[in-house]
């Protein structure tokens, strides 16, 4: 028997707190399983609800206004309370604490993601970025109008794209990188070789092995004692998942701060689901409990949870989320996709040079495929998604041969 509670009744209203890519498609996805009931979405941002990736990429660079997803909430008959913050839940009375007063919920679907860790002490420092929001973006976008030399902290994803856009903007753009390479903690060093040379190509400098000391107005000082003058610094050291409005709610939540869900992303509490950058949820494909704070995920989970919500109480079968997890970055003029997780891999395979525009590694666990990075070669992401979910094995002779395509490489 789970920790995870089973539902007793259908559901009858339904209350959505956070309004991102995680919390639009559980109102939308609720509509189209065929729930009827009241739909309300809570989010504490006052603008209409927007998809984050373009904040990095397009909107960022002044090409896109803004990014606001594309749903008619009306028709729809969701009910949209935006600029409003969820502070407390109160789970025994199946409540949620607001400014404006309590609001009840027959279910409630935890959808509030993740937010982004501040540099310590550089909180306050006139200067210095987060890139999360709109509001972020809206406030970088004079950065890069004007040419600042810009500091970025942190060879990640966000880093990556923002540096990418930086030195499109034509900033003179440093990297601040503790580890000894950029993405330390995601990809191998044999894969995060040919990426570091990406900086350097793009007229980024990237300092690695270079930890913070302190960021003061104009200057960020690094613990070797250099001081490298930045008209503006933008902070991209991760993220966690935001979920310190639920303290004392009783809902379990794990060593990462996410709410750990099950497979059918129900939580330790009675009619309370979550989905997206704030859930964790158990893994059978990978045999370890993911926390995945990318795109695709908070487009998967919605379904799930939603599902799980209208088969509760009928005696259906529960859905399962356990989705091979996808996510892509555009960065220094590539599109880098990657699908799966890849921790218990015992074979990496190259498909391609990493010196070249295009190439893709696999990795396999037991002759099976369970990860694939391609960078420019969208059909290797392609065919390995689909093989990685059929968990095929793999010839790695002709895996390791990119004039093969990779599905004929399944055994
Ligand atoms: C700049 C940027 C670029 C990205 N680019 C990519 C990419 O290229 N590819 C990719 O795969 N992924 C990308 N991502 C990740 C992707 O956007 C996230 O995985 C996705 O947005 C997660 O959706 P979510 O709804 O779970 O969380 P969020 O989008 O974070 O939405 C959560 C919402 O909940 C609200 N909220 C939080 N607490 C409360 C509260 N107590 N009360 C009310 N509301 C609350 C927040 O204000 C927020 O609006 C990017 C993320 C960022 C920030």
């Amino acid at each position: 028997m789970s920790e995870q509670q089973t539902e007793k009744s259908p559901a009858r209203n339904v209350v959505i707190v956070g309004a991102g890519m995680a919390g639009v498609q559980s109102a939308v996805a609720l509509r189209e399983a065929g729930f009827a009931g009241p739909v309300t979405l809570i989010g504490a941002e006052p603008h209409q609800p927007y998809d984050r990736p373009p904040l990095s990429k397009a909107v960022l660079l002044g090409k896109a206004e803004d990014s606001a997803f594309d749903v008619d909430f009306e028709a729809l008959d969701i009910t949209l309370r935006l600029g409003l913050d969820v502070t407390a839940l109160r789970a025994a009375d199946h409540l949620l604490d607001t400014a404006d007063g309590p609001v009840p919920y027959d279910a409630l679907i935890i959808a509030t993601g993740a937010e982004p860790v501040a540099l310590p002490g550089s909180e306050g420092v006139p200067g210095v970025h987060l890139l999360c929001t709109l509001d972020d973006a809206a406030r970088l976008r004079p950065v890069l109008e004007r040419q600042h030399d810009v500091v970025v902290v942190g060879a990640g994803w966000i880093g990556a794209e923002f540096a990418t856009a930086a030195r499109a903007a034509g900033c003179a753009v440093t990297v601040v990188e503790a580890a000894a390479r950029p993405l330390a903690g995601t990809l191998p060093a044999e894969v995060t070789a040919p990426m570091t040379a990406w900086y350097a190509e793009s007229g980024a400098e990237l300092l690695t092995g270079a930890r913070v000391d302190r960021v003061e107005e104009g200057a960020v000082v690094l613990a070797d004692g250099r001081a490298l003058p930045a008209g503006a610094v933008v902070v991209g050291i991760g993220a966690r998942p935001a979920t310190g409005w639920l303290a004392g709610s009783g809902v379990a939540l794990g060593p990462d701060g996410s709410v750990t869900a099950d497979s059918a992303l129900r939580t330790s509490l009675p009619d309370v689901y979550a989905v997206g950058d704030c859930a964790s949820f158990p893994s059978a494909r990978y045999g370890a409990r993911l926390l995945v704070h990318h795109w695709d995920n908070a487009l998967q989970g919605p379904r799930t949870a939603a599902a799980s919500i209208t088969a509760a109480g009928t005696g259906a079968p529960l859905p399962v989320h356990d989705p091979v997890p996808y996510f892509w970055s555009e960065q220094f003029g590539r599109f880098v996709q990657y699908a799966g997780h890849h921790a218990d891999a015992d074979t990496l395979l190259w498909r391609g040079d990493g010196a070249d525009p295009a190439w893709s590694v696999c990795w396999l666990r037991e002759g099976a495929l369970v990860a694939v990075l391609a960078v420019g070669r969208p059909r290797d992401l392609a065919q390995g998604r689909r093989l990685i979910e059929s968990g095929a094995a793999l010839d790695p002779e002709k895996a390791a041969d990119p004039a093969v395509p990779l599905k004929s490489a399944a055994l």
